[in-house]
């Protein structure tokens, strides 16, 4: 009965591993069209000033809206995009909406930033048909600082010449750099010291653990504490209660992300919450 079992077992499992391989090649197919016909929208998350309440950044995050399948998270596709080297351009394409929304945001808030998340393989590309960064900001008469890169910890790690030659590239023209998802890989704000690191973004892990007490607080409190005397602010992810808003606050916590806030919102619904939080920052002035 045991073999039995363990036929059948196997059996389920090679079936539902082809099934996921198939289902990688059809996404694969339609990145292509989707690259083509630019299915892609940037969602955008705002990261709120915890002492004053004020929205001045956000993070894209990309969308693609399937003609079928309808919207399709990026926990779905990147990682395909990344094996299959499109990565590239959908990056330049997410950069370019970026620039063009920050652009006009910073007509009503001049200090806005929007960031956006440049997966490993973008650094590493030895591409040189892609999107020169610098010269669009250039031609769009943008300051480097309206946008910040965020990087997980690993592209650090294994940092090659290129990926920090590039990260270096970026920094002169006065783009900003964020550490993405940060305590769950294994680096330490030391090593990430010796770069010139602007945001550290507590990964959500650390910040759903929060009350009074636990370690997670504990953890939280030092990494602020760290980061703030190595010149580098703080961003705490997936805030999603007033409960861990108040700790990171009290803890000298300089900015929040997460469902307490806001979800990623499309530009619109930005737009309205945006106006109502310079309202609502004017009264408190
Ligand atoms: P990330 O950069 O760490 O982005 C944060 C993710 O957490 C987003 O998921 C966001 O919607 C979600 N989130 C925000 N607040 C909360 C909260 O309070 N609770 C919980 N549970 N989740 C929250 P999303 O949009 O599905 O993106 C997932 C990941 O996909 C991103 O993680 C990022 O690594 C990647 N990604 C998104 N857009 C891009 C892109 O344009 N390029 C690249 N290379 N990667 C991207
Ligand atoms: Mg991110
Ligand atoms: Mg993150
Ligand atoms: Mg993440």
């Amino acid at each position: 009965a045991a073999k039995e079992l363990g036929r059948n077992c196997f059996h389920f499992f090679t079936s539902s591993m082809q099934q996921a391989s198939v289902e990688r090649m059809r996404i694969a197919a339609d990145l292509h069209t989707a690259i083509e016909e630019d299915q892609f929208e940037l969602f955008y998350q705002p990261i709120v000033d915890m002492a004053s309440g004020r929205i001045h950044k956000a993070e894209g995050l990309i969308r693609w809206h399937h003609p079928t399948r309808g919207m399709v998270s990026p926990v779905e596709f990147i990682g395909i995009a990344e094996d299959k080297g499109l990565i590239v351009d959908i990056g330049d394409r997410v950069f370019i909406k970026a620039t063009d929304q920050v652009q006009r945001w910073r007509q009503l808030l001049p200090d806005f930033q929007i960031s956006i998340n440049k997966s490993p393989i973008q650094l590493k590309t030895n591409r040189t048909n892609h999107v020169d960064w610098i010269d669009h900001l250039r031609a769009l008469g943008l300051p480097g600082d309206a946008i910040v890169v965020e990087i997980t910890e690993g592209v650090l790690l294994d940092a090659q010449n290129r990926v920090t030659t590039r990260l270096e590239q970026l920094r002169n023209a006065g783009v900003q750099i964020a550490i993405d998802d940060f305590g769950t890989g294994y680096s330490s704000l030391a090593y990430i010291n010796k770069f010139d690191i602007n945001f550290v973004k507590i990964d959500q892990s650390f910040t759903r653990g929060l009350k009074p007490g636990a370690s997670d607080l504990a953890l939280c409190e030092a990494i602020i504490v760290m980061s703030h005397k190595l010149g580098m602010k703080v961003i705490a992810e997936g805030v999603e209660t007033q409960l861990q808003h108040d700790l990171l606050a009290e803890a000298g916590c300089d900015y929040g992300q997460g469902y307490f806030y806001s979800k990623p919102l499309a530009v619109d619904d930005f737009d309205r919450l945006l106006e109502a939080n310079r309202r609502s920052a004017a009264i408190k002035v």
